[in-house]
């Protein structure tokens, strides 16, 4: 075991340096991406958040101006409304009565003349003249809902043809004191206001803004689409939503074929609510850009951090490699394969220290050719070495526990460390080595090895030497007796564990 572990332990540092080489780069380029992508993702909230505040503004904006006339227009329809049912109104000029009846507020640019029917639906007033072309208007949708609902308030009717011009008609309802239909008073706001109004602001090439009636009617729209004006979107989700929340956005496509939008509306509690919209496309443009631009950037990096990371660890893993054919080498006996003196030493010190720690015997065998100098004489010095790689072969075959440690000590003499042996099992061993030699050698026995065993349970006080020694005055016992035999060492120590 002694020996397998050393070689691990030499070479792990290296093999752990590449994992971890390869382990910080992949922490590092994971790191680098998550911050990566989170200012990327932080960037396409900014965007999103400046459109946003530029959309809010905008929707703000055009929803205050149209508001505003919307409600001066109706504070002089008001005014009409309430001032005819004046008994008096009717004893005055007609001049006079222009005057009391009509304000100069409504007479501005984009507004029609505020006109009286009557509950038949005759014009019976007109702002403009004193004497109106006589019109009739019971047909109309506004004199209807007028007629027929005394609640209705402020009616604001779908686009339409009015006057030769397109426009929107706004109307109230005239009730005599006692409750009872006296008629209709009319006025419009032309689709010039909207134009105009639109046509002040500076607008992205696929921004919508859509002017919607509270029952989903489109009244206006920009770019101008004539296919939409009039049309009922009260069924679209968006829509929906702009009509039944006072503030709020949408994200979505508004209309089937329409990109899709972020949608915009603020108080949207009054009688016209504004929307308006941006495509994702355009509000993601400029990120789009960059972030392709970073991404690239940080890719290109990544696979280049990843390519240096892959070859410095396949770098590391060929010296490792290396190295451990060095230290193979260098603790290896060329002629036998079996470990060397030097890295025997290095063993025994370790199992010796294990034993002493784990309070295991620790038991040796030294192995040694008979009458090999007369051998070599007979047969030459590379028969001899054959011999040599026989007897090695015939141990590590006897030896074949992993912390076991067969090594060539010196010459013709071999070396066995047994880890956790007492004195009888190590016997065995060097008997069964001794009479596989034998075996090994033939009829003829030229060949045979004498083995001297000692087995020593370690403490701090003794260090290895003495079981070398044990086991060497048993292996002159051996010779001593008469060669190919096992002798175990008899000091009053070495027999503790016998
Ligand atoms: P003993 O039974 O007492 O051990 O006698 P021996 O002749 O084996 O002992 P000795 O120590 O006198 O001789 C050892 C011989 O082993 C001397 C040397 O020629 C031979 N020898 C040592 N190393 C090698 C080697 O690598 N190859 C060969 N062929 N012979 C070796
Ligand atoms: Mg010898
Ligand atoms: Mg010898």
């Amino acid at each position: 075991m002694g020996l397998g572990r050393r070689t691990d332990m030499a070479s792990r540092p290296w093999r752990l340096s590449a994992k971890l080489l390869i382990l910080s780069s992949v922490v590092t380029v994971i790191g680098f991406s998550a911050i990566c992508a989170s200012v990327m993702f932080d960037m396409r909230r900014g965007e999103e958040e400046l459109a946003r505040q530029t959309l809010e503004n905008l929707a703000s904006g055009i929803d205050a101006d149209i508001g505003r006339n919307v409600e001066l227009y109706d504070l002089s329809l008001r005014a009409v409304a309430s001032n005819m049912v004046m008994p008096e109104i009717n004893q005055v000029t007609k001049p006079i009565r222009q005057l009391i009846l009509f304000d100069h507020a409504a007479t501005a640019k984009h507004f029609g003349g505020i006109q009286v029917f009557n509950a038949e639906g005759r014009l019976s007033i007109d702002a403009s003249t004193l004497d109106p072309v006589p019109e009739v208007r019971g047909d109309e949708e506004y004199f209807k809902v007028h007629r027929d609902r005394p609640d209705a308030g402020l009616f604001i009717s779908r686009p339409m043809l009015h006057h030769g011009a397109y426009a929107i008609v706004l109307s109230r309802r005239i009730t005599g004191d006692d409750g009872r239909f006296l008629g209709v008073v009319a006025g419009s706001i032309r689709f010039s206001y909207f134009h105009d109004l639109f046509g002040r602001l500076h607008l992205g090439p696929n921004d919508t803004i859509t002017v919607l009636r509270r029952d989903g009617t489109v009244i206006m729209r920009t770019p101008f689409d004539l296919d939409l004006i009039g049309k009922n979107l009260g069924h679209f989700p968006g829509v929906q939503r702009a009509l039944s929340e006072p503030s709020g956005s949408y994200s979505g496509i508004a209309t089937a074929a329409h990109p899709s939008r972020l949608y915009i509306w603020r108080d949207g509690t009054r009688p016209l609510v504004v929307l308006v919209g941006k495509p994702w496309d355009d509000i993601l443009k400029l990120w789009r850009t960059e972030a392709t631009r970073i991404g690239a950037i940080m890719l290109a990096l990544i696979a280049f951090v990843l390519a240096v990371t892959l070859f410095l660890a396949r770098e590391i893993g060929r010296r490792a490699t290396a190295e451990d054919k060095l230290e193979e080498l260098a603790t290896t006996d060329a002629l036998t394969g079996l470990k060397n003196r030097r890295k025997f030493d290095t063993a025994i010190d370790a199992e010796w220290r294990r034993a002493v720690r784990q309070q295991t015997p620790l038991a040796l065998l030294m192995i040694d050719a008979d009458h090999f100098k007369s051998y070599n004489d007979s047969f030459g010095h590379q028969a001899g070495d054959e011999v040599l790689v026989g007897i090695a072969i015939c141990i590590s075959d006897s030896v074949r526990r992993a912390g076991d440690c067969v090594a060539r000590y010196g010459g013709e003499e071999f070396a066995v460390l047994l880890p956790g042996l007492s004195s009888e099992e190590a016997l065995r061993v060097a008997e069964t080595i001794r009479l596989k030699v034998l075996k090994w050698a033939g009829e003829a026995a030229v060949t045979t090895v004498s083995i001297g065993v000692a087995s020593l349970m370690p403490d701090t006080a003794t260090d290895w030497g003495q079981l070398v020694n044990g086991a060497d005055k048993a292996l002159y016992a051996a010779k001593a007796a008469g060669r190919n035999c096992c002798v175990l060492g008899s000091t009053s120590r070495l027999s503790l564990v016998a």
